[in-house]
């Protein structure tokens, strides 16, 4: 297995998740709801924490809207919350009284060092991290004009500065986010942070699109920085049903090994001119079935092969594997062969199998 060394950073509390300090790295996800409507917004957190998610943000645009955390906070919801704030930072006060987990704000944003500090105290007292989330399309006019585009250097700066406001408090249960539409800049831009402090890092590559394009972005932003050992918790933004942001996630995570959750592997071949079964469909139904079996967190590695020139390689290293033959698969069961079996019964067979793995 390749080496991988994950940057050290400092550990922040948010409710009941910790960030950084070596802890598994969350998921994170953010409310498309109107903030006023209470009821909407408490059924899609609700849809988010079972799907998932870690950490759910609401954007918090007035105080009056800080009730809707109260609310929520009152069902018994206990995933922890977030209010994202940004120029009022009286949401942000009335968020913290009405029990918020984290507040995202922009301490430059805010107006004069007096709300600033007491921001932090406000935050302070109530053991509330702040993340600082700096974002390619809402630079300072002032940094940009010194490095006349929002490059990574602009974008740390901007980070750096919007943290200091809060050091000079001395607090320092800080998160900070940069994001850029950019894949590109997203990572420079990340890679940098890392170098230049060693607070906990949200890493997500924002404005990505749809469900499609948002996703390969996403999993080459997160995916690259995860890889170097770079985040702490991730976001993936995608124009569509947050719930969706979470499988998304979830499978970037699988794909780097980075999981906090046990999951199932499949492994299959991308199938060829070699291929004499139906292996796309078996796979779809393969996914299905795991799916509607509940198997997904059976923490095993199954192997869908097309034939017999990669097929038994690969099948026979995986927990349990088949090679598919001319309208048969051998079986494959801890690198053992088990026998042939009809096509039309390797997936009911393979999910008797990865059941006999469940706890
Ligand atoms: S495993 Fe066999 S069928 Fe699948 S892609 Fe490779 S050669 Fe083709």
């Amino acid at each position: 297995m390749t080496e991988y060394t994950r940057r050290e950073s400092r550990a922040i509390h948010v409710g009941k998740v910790q960030i950084g300090g070596n802890a598994p790295i969350s998921i994170q996800s953010m409310t498309n709801t109107d903030t006023y409507d209470h009821k909407a917004t408490l059924e899609q957190v609700k849809r988010l924490e079972q799907a998932g998610c870690d950490v759910v943000r609401i954007t918090v645009p007035t105080p009056e809207a800080a009730k809707c955390i109260a609310y929520i906070k009152e069902a018994g919801v206990t995933v922890p919350l977030v209010a994202d704030i940004h120029f009022d930072y009286r949401a942000a006060l009335y968020a913290l009284e009405a029990g918020v987990d984290k507040i995202r704000i922009n301490p430059g944003n805010i107006g004069s060092e007096d709300r600033v500090r007491e921001l932090a105290e406000a935050a302070r007292r109530r053991g509330v991290p702040i993340r600082i989330g700096v974002n390619s399309g809402s630079l300072e006019k002032s940094i940009l004009a010194k490095h006349g585009a929002p490059t990574a250097a602009a974008l740390c700066e901007s980070a750096m500065f919007h943290t200091a406001l809060l050091e000079k408090y001395d607090f320092r249960d800080i998160a900070i986010s940069i994001k850029a539409s950019s894949v590109m800049t997203t990572i420079e831009a990340n890679r940098l942070l890392a170098k230049t402090c060693n607070y906990p890092i949200h890493i997500g590559v924002t404005e990505a699109g749809g469900e499609g394009m948002g996703t390969i972005k996403s999993a080459i932003g997160i995916g690259t920085l995860l890889a170097e050992g770079i985040g702490d918790t991730v976001r993936v933004s995608l124009t569509a049903d947050p719930v969706k942001e979470i499988a998304a996630a979830r499978n970037i995570l699988d794909a780097v090994g980075l999981s906090s959750t046990p999951h199932l592997n499949i492994v299959s071949c991308p199938t060829c001119g070699r291929t004499r079964i139906g292996l796309i469909d078996l796979l779809a139904k393969l996914e299905a079935a795991v799916e509607s079996e509940g198997l997904r967190s059976v923490p095993i590695t199954v192997a869908l092969m097309g034939c017999a020139v990669n097929g038994p390689g690969e099948a026979r290293e995986a927990d349990i594997g088949v090679a598919g033959g001319d309208g048969d698969a051998l079986l494959f069961y801890k690198g053992v062969t088990a026998g042939k079996i009809p096509q039309d019964m390797i997936v009911p067979r393979l999910i008797e199998e990865i059941k006999k793995f469940k706890a």
